[in-house]
């Protein structure tokens, strides 16, 4: 079989290509968990020191923000990579596959990584732009918030950001090709942890107890209601029951049950409804039956929302590099991502880059086999640098 074509990049960003992708296999073999990414922060600071960033560390316990400066604006964007692993036993095969027993990059993040710090370096040694370009390496993005824990520790006030733009890889779709999608573009990741209290007792006298089984059941049924009656039929609304556990013994009717249900939503008036109907029927479907339940909502990751003038100017900036077929149109995804929690703050936008198809990088994320296409790291590298450059473009 014939190697797989190079895919579009700047020349001087191919230049380092081999090194680039050396970093990311690095990364990849020593994956770390949210906010436990010491040796990538590390590994992240020192290339950025280096070829010549300021740079600050430990907002978010081990996020890295590398900032470049040239000319004399003052305008300023924010470029995110996230640099997280997940707890998979990694099965690719690959000779850089993970080291540590039980923690893969299984998302792509050491990619993400590495796509933004080629960006930096190129961008350092050449500073064709005008303004401030900060270089977020985020932790944690896998379920814990990461981007939430800079903004809190103030990452907005220490490096104010006109726009924020963040980019995934995304499996199954054609190598090195972009999808912007505008306006609502993940969903919002809710948990609700619904308990049921009831009377336990003898599986055989049941006239004695208050059974929680039946009254979870009967939730579980009737949630089913939400998306279906309640949801306005254009819209869109996931409630998935994904655990339901109760009792032990065939001749015990136990305690308690307990109910956890994961959320999702593309507007915020969806998932207030969502949340309202939920807990209205967990508290009185219980009470039909006697029993009592209790409703923990906890709200994780907002929308993301891709503000459409960033979203517009993003997509502007590939069709002028590649033309219209460097971009695949497509639709919002029932994921959810952190990067939200960025975009809630700064106007921005969040791309997909195709991560190929087959067995050329279309296994799905979150996969024991899945592995990042280093074919696209330079194209990736590229469209940071022509994003930042088309940005902050010299005037005059
Ligand atoms: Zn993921
Ligand atoms: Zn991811």
């Amino acid at each position: 079989m014939n190697a797989p074509l190079q895919l579009p990049a700047l020349d001087e960003i191919r230049a380092h290509e081999a090194e680039m992708i050396d970093i990311r296999h690095r990364i990849h073999a020593n994956p770390e968990l949210a906010f436990e990414e010491r040796a990538t922060a590390d590994l992240v600071a020192d290339c950025l020191q280096r070829w010549g960033c300021e740079v600050h560390r430990g907002l978010g316990v081990t996020g890295v923000v590398g900032t470049l400066r040239a000319g004399t604006s003052t305008r300023r964007i924010g470029l995110r990579a996230d640099m997280d692993a997940l707890p998979i036993q990694e099965t690719s095969g690959k000779p850089w596959a993970s080291q540590v027993l039980g923690k893969m990059h299984a998302c792509g993040h050491d990619g993400h990584t590495a796509m933004l710090l080629a960006a930096a370096r190129h961008l350092a040694a050449t500073r064709r732009f005008d303004g401030i370009v900060h270089l977020v390496f985020q932790p944690a993005e896998e379920g814990y918030g990461g981007a939430k824990r800079m903004l809190d520790d103030g990452f907005l006030e220490l490096f104010p950001c006109e726009a924020m733009f963040g980019m995934h890889n995304g499996p199954a779709k054609p190598a090195g090709k972009f999808i912007a999608v505008p306006g609502y573009a993940m969903a919002s990741s809710d948990t609700c942890i619904i308990r049921v209290h009831g009377n336990g007792g003898h599986g055989a006298m049941p006239q004695h107890a208050v059974d929680p089984v039946v009254a979870a059941s009967a939730i579980v049924m009737a949630l089913q209601t939400i998306v279906s009656r309640n949801v306005p039929p254009l819209q869109t609304g996931i409630v998935t029951v994904g655990a339901f556990h109760a009792g032990e013994a065939p001749n015990v009717i136990p305690g308690t049950a307990e109910l956890r249900l994961t959320v999702r939503a593309f507007k915020p008036e969806v998932r207030d409804l969502l949340q309202q109907r939920i807990t209205e029927i967990a508290q009185q479907q219980a009470a039909v039956f006697g029993a009592r339940a209790e409703v923990d909502y906890q709200r994780r990751y907002p929308m993301l929302y891709n503000h459409p003038k960033e979203t517009a100017f993003c997509e502007q900036v590939v069709r002028e590099w590649l033309g219209d077929e460097g971009l695949l149109a497509d639709e919002p995804v029932t994921g959810s991502e952190d990067f939200a929690f960025f975009l809630e703050k700064v106007p921005g936008c969040y791309v997909f880059i195709g991560n190929g198809e087959g067995e050329d990088g279309g296994c799905m994320v979150h996969n024991a086999g899945y592995d990042f296409n280093d074919r696209c790291l330079s194209t990736g590298a590229s469209y940071w640098v022509r994003l930042a450059e088309a940005w902050l473009k010299p005037r005059g």
